[in-house]
């Protein structure tokens, strides 16, 4: 498993700042289609991409970190 997609980006429906991460299908079928990481919060789409498996999305509480950029 390697060169999975990490990051965060921010929606822009919504404003919240969400958390998108990759995974990989076991099982080595290998079939890169395109899927979607929409925002948990309001539903609209984020991201997209081609990928062997998919994308998680989790929302990420700007209270709880510190005010970084
Ligand atoms: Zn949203």
């Amino acid at each position: 498993m390697s060169g999975a997609r990490n990051f965060e980006k921010r929606c822009e429906q919504c404003g919240k700042l969400v958390h998108i991460q990759e995974y990989f299908l076991t099982g080595g079928l290998g079939a890169k289609e395109k899927e979607e990481a929409s925002c948990p919060n309001c539903h609209s789409l984020l991201y997209k991409a081609m990928t062997e498996g998919g994308f998680r999305t989790s929302l990420i509480e700007e209270n709880s970190i510190n005010n970084k950029k």
